[in-house]
């Protein structure tokens, strides 16, 4: 069978991940072509709508100890951080099983490690991007901040806290003066906060991915809006990628299809419990005073992000099929707890959208060789964290596709963990 192309990396998919391997290939010479039926940075991917925080410091998965006591009451509160589609349930059990395994404290510890260790990689990754492609101006380096109205809130800290202190990665603990000083369009309702100094912000995380996208044609790269539909093989080995539009041969193929990568994962010999955590995000309009940074309501699980087109408001996780309805009920609950919370805000809905974060049971991603192709690299799974991983990943993946060592161990980021 002859294909349509012949190309030496086929990407399937071109969200912040798989932009990123792309780029990272194409640094290293190689001739690379993205498929994916959505445009780059556009609404459809979850690249768009997230909260764009590059953190340094996000190391807690989804999973914490005794969270099966506490999933009930989450589920029970309409503005809680978690839902669930009960018609899914069936399906989502064998995940759901699977993180409750993982949410035994030494399991957290070692997730937490595993995620830190690519948080550190973030930076420098970043800049190179950041530098060749130009895109500078799209991404402050000003920390992030978690506030806390009640000592209690911010005591529940205190393992996160552990955990980053384990970590190397940096925090600062503010009174509600020092909060106030440093994030002025904050009402005076919250009486602690933690500051993450190395965390960056991105200030409109779906122009970043299509100006790495557009960089990445500039250069010669090849961007194919279609889906990939199939995998066929040449004496056991993937080699043709059959999409809507016709066939693409490649040495390499590289999975980075987010939170629609488990079946194609399974036909490229890695079958994962991946699932979409799906999020929610509300655009108002910009309030007089701007927030400066990335923040987060742990006490009412939102977060914000000061876009370059209004306040972003994000929210916690909904298990539901990937592709269902959205449901926008539970973000639209939130206004208020954003209203109470950020000076003079004007809460008219400006636009409303819903993404998928692609989600393995322990938070950890998954980022390396298909166990059973060579020549098959797997970059998927990075669930609250692909904008902050996905050049980090997109490095790794160049580094393992030329041989080189990637300076770090990929055992926690195999498949069959
Ligand atoms: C509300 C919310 C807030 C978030 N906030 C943050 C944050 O502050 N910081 C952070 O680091 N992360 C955040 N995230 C997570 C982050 O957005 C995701 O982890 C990241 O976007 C995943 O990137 P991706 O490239 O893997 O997936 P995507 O961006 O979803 O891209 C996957 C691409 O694969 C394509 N695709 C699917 N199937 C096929 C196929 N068969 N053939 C070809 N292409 C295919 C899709 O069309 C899509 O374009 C947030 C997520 C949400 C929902």
């Amino acid at each position: 069978m002859t294909s349509d192309h012949q190309q030496d990396v086929i990407v399937i998919g071109g969200g912040i991940v798989g932009i990123s391997c792309a780029l990272f290939l194409q640094r290293d010479g190689r001739r690379v072509t993205v498929i994916d039926p959505a445009v780059p940075g556009s609404s459809d991917q979850t690249s768009f709508g997230n909260a764009g925080s590059i953190s340094s410091s996000s190391v807690l998965p989804t999973a914490l100890p005794g969270i099966y006591k506490k999933i009930p009451g989450m589920l029970a509160d309409p503005t809680g951080p978690l839902a669930i589609q009960w018609r899914y349930l069936l399906r989502l059990t064998p995940f759901l099983l699977s993180l409750l395994r993982y949410s035994s404290r030494a399991h957290v510890e070692e997730s937490g490690r595993a995620i830190a260790a690519i948080i550190h990689r973030v930076y420098d990754a970043y800049q190179i991007l950041l530098e060749e492609t130009g895109t500078r101006d799209l991404v402050v380096r000003n920390g992030s901040l978690k506030v806390f109205k009640t000592d209690q809130s911010f005591a529940a800290t205190a393992f996160e806290r552990e955990l980053l202190e384990q970590n190397d990665c940096r925090y600062e603990v503010l009174n509600e003066d020092e909060l106030r000083q440093l994030e002025p369009a904050l009402q005076p309702i919250f009486k602690h906060a933690i500051f993450m100094p190395d965390s960056s912000t991105a200030l409109n995380p779906g122009k970043l991915v299509s100006r790495f996208a557009e960089h990445f044609v500039a250069k010669g790269g090849a961007i194919v809006r279609a889906e990939a539909r199939d995998i066929r093989f040449a004496d056991g080995v993937p080699r043709t990628v059959v999409a809507s539009n016709g066939d693409y041969d490649a040495e390499t193929i590289v999975l980075a299809a987010g939170a629609w990568s488990r079946d194609m994962a399974r036909r490229l010999g890695a079958p994962v419990l991946l699932e979409a955590e799906r999020g929610y995000h509300i655009m108002l309009p910009k309030p007089p005073v701007m927030p400066q940074r990335f923040i987060t309501f742990p006490d009412r699980k939102f977060a914000i992000l000061p876009h370059q087109d209004g306040l972003r408001v994000t929210t916690g996780i909904e298990y539901a099929k990937v592709d269902a309805p959205p449901d926008y009920r539970r973000i639209r609950r939130m206004m208020p707890f954003a209203d109470e919370s950020i000076r003079d805000l004007d809460t008219t809905e400006q636009s409303i959208w819903l993404g998928r974060r692609p989600t393995l049971p322990n938070s950890v991603p998954v980022i390396g060789h298909s166990p059973k192709h060579r020549n098959v690299l797997l970059a998927f799974g990075h669930s609250h964290l692909g904008l902050t991983m996905g050049p980090a990943t997109g490095q790794i993946i160049a580094d393992l596709v030329a041989g080189r060592d990637p300076g770090l161990d990929l055992t926690p980021y195999k498949p069959n963990r």
